[in-house]
């Protein structure tokens, strides 16, 4: 009997990977395996938050897992961190997302913000800011959460946020709505993006703020229901802010900072993919499994003697391939400024890794066929919850799409009205 689940997605030998990389992701394998995977189906049921989860992830320390080391974290880098949070992916999708959520307030503010250009002010004021916030994830085991989708424009990166800051003294006064907002009502702190308006009135994105709500601040309330499709457990419902007042160190970057980070760090929207990477790897080894006749539950009978099972799982093999090859390359290649062909891959890899996820789960669904679609096999969560990857803002699918075929074409600065 072979346990695929037990395999490293990427065994650190052959990919090359760094001690502490290996040591997390099989960090992240055990809890998934033990832990996540026997509760996913409850979860996914009740489109109830993955308390427990959160529980286990704190007592390993993961809630900390990219806060720099100097601060109590286990300060693992992007990669490190994307590599981790795939294995997590693998049990339970809604963890994975969510996870993610919470780990970009340490990444944003750790890695991307130390290799970003800051005056000496904004990088000692940041230096003071985001100890708060890391001392509370690594003594109280705080969870944060990222609410920047509104409905309109914003996510997309096209227009500024419509949720904004009114300077007043000692903070900000926040008004606005956040769609979607995964963590909602179970995160202790909101990571919200908005504007700060100007004295002219007008909102601009390089006004964007990035401040550290605490979900009890009066003003905030978690309103709408959560009934999706796919990533149940998530529980992203709406949020309302009316004038929340938020002190001036719950800023976790300067004014302006979050900005520059979009701009020079594309790589940080490509967070989302390693969850629906690991939602990809699961289809494929359940379809392994369940062919060989070894899924637990099941009827030991095998169908791996059939040449249309192996045909569909050769197809399968090298679409996951394809998929882990390319955004390794990406992950890889993740830096401030990266050349243009970096972003192109890295739009690239976000596109395949979102798209091949949810057709990896179809192909395993048709070629295991209908005994294996039935809810108490994990086949029909994980096919749900992989078609919500190619929905992701900034970087939907179409988005992607659409940025690469201008990037192709088109040379910085080129016009064809000239
Ligand atoms: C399970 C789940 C969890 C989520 N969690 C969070 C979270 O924690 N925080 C958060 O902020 N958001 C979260 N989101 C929200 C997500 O990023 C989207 O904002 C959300 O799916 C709503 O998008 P929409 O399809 O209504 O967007 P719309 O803005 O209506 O866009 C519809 C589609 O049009 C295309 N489109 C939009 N703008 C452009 C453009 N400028 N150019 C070309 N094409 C464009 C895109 O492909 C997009 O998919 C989550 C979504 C899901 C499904």
């Amino acid at each position: 009997m072979v346990d695929p689940f037990q395999r490293p997605m990427f065994e650190p030998e052959l990919w090359g990977l760094r001690g502490k990389e290996a040591e997390l992701a099989a960090l992240c394998r055990r809890l998934g395996r033990e832990k996540f995977a026997p509760r996913a189906r409850a979860y996914d049921r009740e489109a109830r938050f993955p308390t427990e989860n959160y529980d286990d992830l704190r007592e390993a320390g993961l809630l900390a897992i990219c806060v720099p080391e100097r601060y109590g974290g286990l300060g693992a880098d992007y990669r490190a961190y994307m590599l981790a949070a795939a294995e997590i992916g693998r049990f339970c999708g809604a963890t994975a997302l969510t996870f993610n959520m919470h780990v970009c307030s340490c990444l944003w503010t750790g890695e991307l913000a130390d290799a970003l250009e800051m005056t000496p002010e904004e990088r000692d004021s940041h230096e003071r800011r985001r100890q708060r916030h890391y001392r509370r994830i690594v003594e109280e085991g705080r969870i944060y959460a990222q609410p920047f989708s509104e409905g309109g424009a914003a996510a997309a990166g096209v227009e500024p946020f419509a949720t904004t800051a009114r300077r007043v003294d000692g903070g900000w006064v926040v008004n606005g709505r956040k769609i979607f907002a995964s963590l909602a009502g179970n995160a202790d702190y909101y990571g919200v993006l908005c504007t700060e308006v100007r004295e002219d009135g007008r909102l601009r994105r390089r006004d964007t703020l990035y401040l550290a709500v605490p979900a009890d601040a009066p003003g905030v309330t978690v309103e709408g229901e959560w009934d999706p499709l796919g990533m149940r457990a998530t529980v992203s419902r709406n949020l309302r802010f009316e004038e929340v007042f938020v002190p001036e160190e719950e800023a976790l970057m300067p004014p302006g900072v979050y900005h520059r980070a979009v701009l020079a760090w594309p790589h940080m929207f490509l967070t989302l993919t390693p969850t629906y990477l690991g939602l990809a790897q699961a289809a494929y080894d359940f379809t392994i499994a369940y062919l060989r006749g070894e899924v637990p539950g099941m009827p030991p009978v095998k169908r791996r003697m059939y040449p249309t099972k192996q045909l569909a799982v050769a197809q399968m093999h090298t679409m996951l391939e394809q998929t882990k090859a390319l955004w390794f390359r990406a992950i890889s290649e993740a830096r401030c400024h990266p050349p243009k062909e970096a972003v192109m891959r890295a739009w690239a890899a976000q596109y395949t890794v979102m798209e091949n996820a949810n057709e990896i789960a179809q192909l395993a669904i048709r070629t295991c066929g209908g005994q294996a679609m039935l809810e108490r096999f994990p086949l029909a969560r994980i096919y749900r919850d992989s078609r919500c990857g190619s929905l992701m803002l900034p970087w939907t699918a179409e988005i992607c799409l659409d940025r690469l075929g201008r990037a192709a074409l088109y040379e910085e600065g080129e016009r064809d009205d000239a």
